[in-house]
């Protein structure tokens, strides 16, 4: 049962004329999937309500087709063709007692409107302002566009009520909304009536909130949604002149929903973000408003949680990312299971979902946003198949999760491990710099493990395919994992290149296993991710003067995507590392490594002691084909099924490594579904004409 320490989070709470039936409020958070998958994140949002949140959040909603940000794949509701979609959302959302909150998004200095081919409308004429830099600037409103934007916030209102919301967030935090490009003198740099003093700034929010009472304000819960701190100093909205905003305006909307800074700031990855980080900018401003506040800070601890309420700091436990890595984290609260929920690790894997808009993943719960595509629950698998038991081989997230999964199933589990511990790579990762949380990837999966009778952990045990073939299992489930390659293929050379034998160097799984460079080392960075950063950090860390370079235009160019590129950059930088950018390497030699320019070829020599290799990785499958080129032998041995999975199959984001363990022992023993799409997927219906 419940531990009375957490009642207090089990409480409702009135938000204007609706009540939230306990303190677990999953605030808007992206997914990839948008317009473009209804149904999929319609039912991602269903699973959150039965996993017992008060009050579920759609995404941003553009609400007028003058402000959008394509490419990027949110909600529209442009016009009333677009309710029929947002009612299905609101209906999953609230069929366990939860309140459907919708987001309204006018991005106007953000939304370059590359769909639309509108002219953008910003609070003041700027170039918009997006991650790609795109070439066009938006006009100011004048006085008929701002009662026209009012309007048409009132039409979204009216259409947001039709569709079943409970509650309307109005969208001014991140830097992304056009509340807060009012609100801040940094966007706002009007002279007239909306612009100038801090009063004259909150005109237009105060004005579009009494135009929504009017329409929806006596059966509708009215949110702003502003962040804590524009993070960019004086000229923006600073911490200071929130909370002045606050106290002028005490009791304007229903809720205030405080996210942190920037997007980067507020989604801030483990690497740089503790839990809880915005305490110290939300703290005090509870005395100055009579309306109850929700924050954020990647809260998975319940203590936490508890804190924060009991101290008066919110009202409501804010979360995006812990509710897409446990979708049942109230009700697990709620049941007294803490050790079951499935904690988010910060490795922002979800965001990239958004930010390639392709559809999301999450490292922790590989069922996210395949609730409809494939079916898949967090808290519940299928049953078990025909056979009765599988051999999985190696324990890394793929193996693991596995196991997991298979053991859910029933399946009697046998999981060999080479190694003392269990994680694979996640074991000898996490002890990286800012990796720590990295751990809870396995930290859960074992715990889990621990608990079932079904599943027998054998360690110091490397199997070969005659071990294997000896054992008998019906299934093997292979899960060996990947090794970082010494030669230096990647993406700059697809052959080796030459490598002076008097060079010191080593690989990311040499220096993970203790081996130390010293001296002046370069880090030639092919891969892109986080690695290459990361082990600079350590490096410096340890006092080796590090140069680390890459041929792409920006240091670990792929956490661009994590939200992360700016401050490992920023990091690096104030360590003192040699941030080579646009440059590869084409020899090692004896003392040195030559580079050459990405764009021209050109080298230059760069002297150091010794060279970390951060390239690629090579799969581990040399078991599989050894088992495979004995296929003759199965039956003989009882086996059925052999199977690669993970890193061991191709070497990819720890993400990549569950999702393929979970849905190996989701499809074992499932028919065979030929050439059929294994997953469903929605068309646009044709116009007629
Ligand atoms: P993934 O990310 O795909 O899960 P990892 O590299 O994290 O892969 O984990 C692979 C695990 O498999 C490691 O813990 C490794 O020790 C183990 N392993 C590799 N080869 C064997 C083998 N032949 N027998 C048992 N375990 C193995
Ligand atoms: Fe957390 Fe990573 Fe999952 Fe996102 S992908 S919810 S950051 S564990």
């Amino acid at each position: 049962m419940r531990d009375q320490r957490y009642d207090i989070l089990f409480e409702p709470m009135k938000i204007g004329p609706v009540t939230a039936k306990n303190r677990f409020y999953q605030v808007p958070h992206c997914n990839g999937g948008g317009y473009r998958d209804p149904s999929a994140a319609a039912a991602m949002r269903g699973i959150k309500a039965e996993g017992g949140w008060g009050v579920i959040f759609t995404e941003q909603c553009e609400m007028h087709h003058t402000s959008e940000i394509t490419p990027f794949i949110e909600l529209r509701l442009w016009e009333d063709k677009d309710i029929p979609q947002l009612r299905k959302m609101a209906e999953k959302m609230k069929a366990h007692g939860a309140l459907a909150g919708i987001q309204l998004a006018y991005s106007g200095i953000n939304g370059p409107n590359l769909y639309s081919k509108e002219v953008p409308l910003a609070v003041s004429a700027m170039p918009i302002r997006t991650f790609t830099n795109d070439p066009v600037q938006a006009r100011a409103l004048d006085k008929t566009d701002i009662r026209n934007l009012r309007r048409w916030f009132v039409n979204a209102a009216r259409r947001s009520s039709e569709a079943g919301f409970d509650v309307i967030c109005l969208y001014g935090a991140h830097g992304f909304g056009i509340f807060q490009h009012f609100l801040s003198r940094a966007t706002n740099r009007r002279s007239d009536e909306y612009g100038g003093s801090l009063e004259n700034r909150s005109r237009f929010v105060r004005e579009v909130i009494a135009d929504l009472r009017d329409t929806v304000g006596d059966t509708m819960a009215l949110t702003l949604r502003v962040s804590l701190d524009e993070t960019i100093g004086d000229l923006g909205f600073s911490n200071a002149e929130v909370r002045d905003f606050i106290e002028m305006n005490r009791d304007l909307p229903d809720l205030w929903d405080l996210a942190q800074g920037t997007w980067e700031d507020c989604s801030g990855p483990s690497r740089f973000k503790e839990e809880a980080a915005q305490e110290q900018l939300v703290r005090g401003i509870h005395e100055l408003t009579d309306r109850p506040i929700v924050g954020v800070g990647r809260f998975t601890s319940p203590d936490v949680m508890a804190r924060m309420i009991r101290t008066g700091t919110l009202d409501f436990i804010g979360c995006a990312r812990p509710s897409i890595a446990d979708p049942f984290l109230p009700k697990k609260i709620e049941e007294g299971r803490i050790e079951d929920i499935r904690e988010c690790i910060g490795c922002n894997i979800c965001i990239t979902g958004d930010m390639t808009m392709s559809i999301s993943r999450c490292t922790q719960n590989p069922t996210f946003m395949e609730e409809w595509r494939k079916g898949w629950h967090p808290e519940k698998m299928n049953a078990r198949g025909q056979s009765a038991n599988v051999l999985v081989v190696g324990a890394g997230p793929a193996g693991l999760e596995a196991t997991r999964a298979l053991s859910e199933r029933g399946y009697d589990v046998a999981l060999a491990e080479a190694g003392t511990v269990l994680g694979g790579r996640v074991a000898r990762e996490r002890l990286l710099p800012g990796l720590s949380a990295w751990g809870r990837v396995a930290d859960y999966r074992e715990y889990q493990i621990s608990q079932k009778p079904n599943v027998e952990t054998y360690f110091d045990s490397e199997l070969d395919a005659d071990a294997i073939l000896e054992f008998g299992f019906e299934n093997v489930c292979i899960a060996t994992g990947a090794t970082w390659r010494r030669d230096g293929v990647s993406r700059q050379h697809v052959v080796p290149f030459p490598i002076d034998a008097a060079m010191p160097v080593c690989t990311p799984d040499d220096i993970m296993a203790g081996q130390r460079p010293t001296g002046r080392v370069v880090i030639y960075d092919d891969d892109h991710y986080y690695m290459g950063g990361v082990l600079a950090e350590l490096l410096v860390q340890e006092g080796c003067d590090v140069t680390i370079i890459t041929p792409s235009a920006y240091l670990s160019d792929w956490t661009v995507n994590t939200l992360e590129q700016h401050a490992i950059h920023r990091k690096l930088a104030r360590m003192g590392v040699n941030i080579v950018l646009n440059r590869g390497v084409v020899e090692i030699g004896e003392g040195h490594v030559v580079s050459d320019c990405s764009y021209t070829g050109s080298t230059q020599d760069f002297a150091c002691d010794a060279v970390v290799m951060v390239a690629s990785r090579l799969e581990t499958n040399g078991l599989y084909l050894d088992l495979k080129a004995r296929e003759a032998d199965w039956a003989d041995a009882g086996i059925k099924s052999v199977r690669i999975i993970g890193d061991a199959n191709a070497p990819g984001p720890i993400a990549w490594a569950t999702y393929a363990g979970h849905r190996y022992a989701r499809e074992l023993d499932g028919e065979d579904i030929g050439d059929a799409l294994p997953f469903r997927r929605e068309i646009t219906e044709l116009a007629a004409e």
